[in-house]
């Protein structure tokens, strides 16, 4: 069987990069070790999250990265919500940070302006009133139901003539051959391709062991809740995030206000520093809430759930929340591969192969430009 080029994983950014390689008009092969994509990219928020990224270029290829997820979700029919974002203060200091960004921000590219707290009640009725400040509202993000949106773009993907090898583990890529096949069993098919793009998410161990060894990649684990689908068709409206992710993403470190919320943080609630936790909430297609998370960082990644982590969350998730039902649905955590300095990784490990893999935290958000900066680096 022959093909122009293969990709090694069903995740985000694995379809990603058979969308922009099929829309270029190759012929391409995904393969996929499992039945269906069971990863990080389905165990997300589905947050498309431009104004977490650093200013410059990394902004930048997160807002190329939003058009071209928006044609692929157009193409595809699948349903997706222009939601923009809402970074809520309930403390003074937040405050500071966010309106300090409305200006700075605004200056380096942000669409985003701050808001009272009466506004910011006026765009969602989910935040809670009590010793509301205010907050930042950005128009970039969107919405998307990862279980839908990874779990039935492949289908358009076929119908596009793209090749779907689910249940198809690469055990072998030694160009122009790549070896696969199910897991459980001896059976092979081999195909023949120019090139080949490894997007195996945190799988370090099955191909190019050697390139990751020395990468200096490691993971992150993160707990995760939903609660069941809220009453009456209540909407969220914009996704959201506390004061505390004020300190997590990077877009925020151009705010001279930060480090004095980052000392107030790490002297009040120093658990929350310890496991690294800030709070997100997002809306799923049947409008259950999506809460988290936590991260605990490194290459051995504990199984068990903590159920205290989980406890964290939902303390701070009552602060700047209000929901109508908090039971809760759905535990569980995912797992992202990291670079420790590099937003993601890249290597070329062969001629005509290329890994593209830990987009850390912003996967979701920055796939489909990294795919398109992939096959514009390898035309
Ligand atoms: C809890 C959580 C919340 C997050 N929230 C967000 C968010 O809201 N917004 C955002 O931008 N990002 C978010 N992220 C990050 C984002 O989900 C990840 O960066 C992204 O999903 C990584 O995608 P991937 O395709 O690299 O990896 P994965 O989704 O892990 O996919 C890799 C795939 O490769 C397959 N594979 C590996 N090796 C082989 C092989 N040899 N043969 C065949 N198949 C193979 C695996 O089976 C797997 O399906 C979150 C992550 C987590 C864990």
């Amino acid at each position: 069987m022959r093909a122009d080029a293969a990709v090694i994983g069903g995740g985000v950014l694995g379809l990603a990069h058979a969308y922009v390689l099929a829309r270029s008009g190759k012929r391409v092969v995904v393969f996929e070790r499992n039945l269906r994509a069971s990863g990080a990219s389905i165990r997300n928020f589905g947050m498309i999250w431009p104004i977490g990224q650093p200013a410059g270029e990394m902004h930048a290829l997160a807002l190329r990265s939003r058009e071209i997820w928006l044609d692929a979700l157009r193409d595809a029919k699948l349903n997706f919500r222009a939601t923009g974002s809402l970074h809520v203060a309930h403390r003074a200091d937040e405050a500071e940070v966010l309106r300090e960004f409305a200006e700075v921000g605004r200056a380096a590219g942000y669409r985003c302006e701050w808001l009272n707290a009466e506004a910011t009640m006026e765009k969602s009725e989910a935040i809670q009133p009590v010793d509301l400040q205010g907050s930042l509202w950005s128009e970039t993000e969107l919405t998307v139901d990862p279980r839908k949106a990874i779990g039935e773009f492949p289908r358009y993907l076929q119908e596009s003539g793209v090749d779907l090898r689910y249940g198809s583990l690469v055990r072998r890529i030694d160009l122009p051959l790549i070896e696969a096949g199910p897991a459980a069993s001896g059976a092979k098919e081999r195909w023949e391709v120019d090139t080949a793009i490894v997007c195996g998410g945190d799988d370090f161990e099955t191909l190019y062991p050697e390139t990751f060894a020395s990468s200096g990649l490691s993971r992150c684990k993160l707990q995760m809740m939903r609660t069941s689908p809220q009453p009456d068709h209540w909407q969220l409206g914009p996704s959201l995030a506390s004061g505390l992710t004020l300190r997590f993403y990077k877009a925020f470190s151009i705010c001279k206000t930060l480090p004095a919320l980052r000392a107030r943080i790490a002297a009040e609630k120093p658990e929350y520093d310890r496991w690294a936790i800030h709070l997100l909430a997002s809306q799923t297609a049947d409008g259950a809430i999506t809460l988290g998370d936590s991260h605990e960082y490194g290459l051995d990644v504990d199984i068990f759930n903590k159920s205290l982590l989980d406890d964290l969350i939902l303390r701070e998730a009552a602060i700047f929340l209000r929901i109508p039902s908090w039971l809760i649905a759905e535990r569980w955590h995912g797992v992202y591969s990291l670079h420790p300095e590099r937003p993601f990784f890249e290597a070329e490990p062969a001629p005509g192969v290329r890994i593209v893999t830990a987009p850390g935290g912003s996967g979701m958000t920055l796939s489909f430009g990294l795919a398109e900066r992939t096959t514009k680096a390898m035309a």
